[in-house]
């Protein structure tokens, strides 16, 4: 059987003041049904590029996909005629942003947007797609619902909207979500209500999730697997657990070193010295290694390929099995 959500060796390029920028250079990760993978990257890591490429959204020109394979149940969507690829977004791959205010109407009621989605691709008339709009509303559980109809988007809270556009999203049943930094704007109390809400949507509809974020703290109990991007690149990927318990790329220490954890108090929070580079202006070697505390003379000359240092678990650096090898991170593993 054909894994539901198949990325392979994605590659994207953006030409910028004609300049060749490599926003996505070879990322790779599969899917299962009901599964969570976290994409992590700080912000001009490539991973909201290589939600859009995958999604099918990538604003061209200027930004491409150069080679790699996106496959839905085996069916290769780069290179689809866009009609075609338009019927998956609507039904098969849905995705939400972080800001809801861009992703809906401004002009209709949230009743009308999403009756619209009922009556369009399910054909159902006015009060069937009432009625589905209401149980949807009720079902990301917006108080009131069926009064809330006739409110436009910004009648509501930003927890509210945020839900609203999940409802949107999740409204056909989608096979794949794509949640690009879906609580980023939000509040931290909101935030937590917003992650429970999609993880039990998840699993009440046994979707595939693709969660791009910038927090690892977001990722936590959420994730089956995380795909760490630095500059373009897996830096790591790994079970979530391994991944925590033992991180065997220098900046995956660097972000869990950086972030609070409920399962590790005490310890001072260190954040990341310096600032992700340019994607213009690559570093030569590794893209890490004017930021790296471990850094060695072969690291500024010589790009690291992903080496394997479990089962499922790679990292972009030439010391990763001595990394991985140190003693486990106090405290990490009951994630
Ligand atoms: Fe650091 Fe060198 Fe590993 Fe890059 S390859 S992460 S610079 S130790
Ligand atoms: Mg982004």
């Amino acid at each position: 059987d054909a894994p539901l959500l198949q990325v392979d060796d994605l590659h994207v390029r953006f030409r910028v003041r004609g300049q060749d920028v490599r926003a996505v250079n070879g990322l790779s990760y599969t899917l299962a049904e009901g599964e969570t993978v976290a994409i992590l990257g700080e912000s001009g890591s490539g991973k909201s590029v290589a939600a859009q490429a995958v999604m099918g959204i990538l604003d061209t020109p200027p930004a491409r996909v150069e080679r790699g394979s996106v496959r839905l149940r085996g069916v290769e969507l780069l290179g689809l005629p866009e009609r075609r690829r338009r019927a998956y977004r609507a039904d098969r791959i849905a995705m939400i942003f972080q800001d809801a205010l861009t992703a809906l109407n401004p002009v209709f009621t949230v009743g009308d947007q999403l009756r619209e989605m009922y009556r369009v691709h399910r054909g159902l008339g006015r009060r069937a797609a009432r009625d589905r709009a209401v149980e949807l509303m009720e079902r990301v559980r917006i108080p009131s619902a069926a009064r809330r109809l006739g409110d436009h988007p910004h009648q509501f809270s930003g927890g509210m909207r945020q839900r609203i556009m999940i409802a949107m999203a999740l409204a056909l049943e989608p096979d794949v979500l794509i949640a690009d930094e879906p609580t980023t704007a939000l509040d931290v109390t909101v935030q937590a209500q917003i992650m429970r809400l999609l993880a039990g949507l998840q699993d009440e509809l046994t979707m595939g999730m693709v969660l791009i974020t910038h927090d690892l703290g977001v990722v936590a109990g959420v994730a089956d697997r995380i795909v760490v991007m630095y500059a373009g690149s897996v830096a790591e990927q790994s079970p979530a657990r391994d991944l925590y318990a033992r991180p065997a790329h220098p900046y995956t220490r660097g972000l869990l070193a950086s972030v609070p954890r409920l399962d590790r108090r005490g310890g001072p929070l260190v954040p990341i010295a310096g600032a992700p580079p340019d994607p213009a202006a690559l570093p030569p070697g590794c893209p890490f290694h004017p930021r790296c505390p471990r850094a060695e003379a072969v690291c500024a000359v010589e790009r690291p390929p992903l080496v394997t240092v479990a089962p499922g678990h790679d990292a972009a650096c030439h010391f990763a099995a001595e990394v991985h090898a140190e003693q486990e991170v106090p405290g990490a593993g009951s994630v």
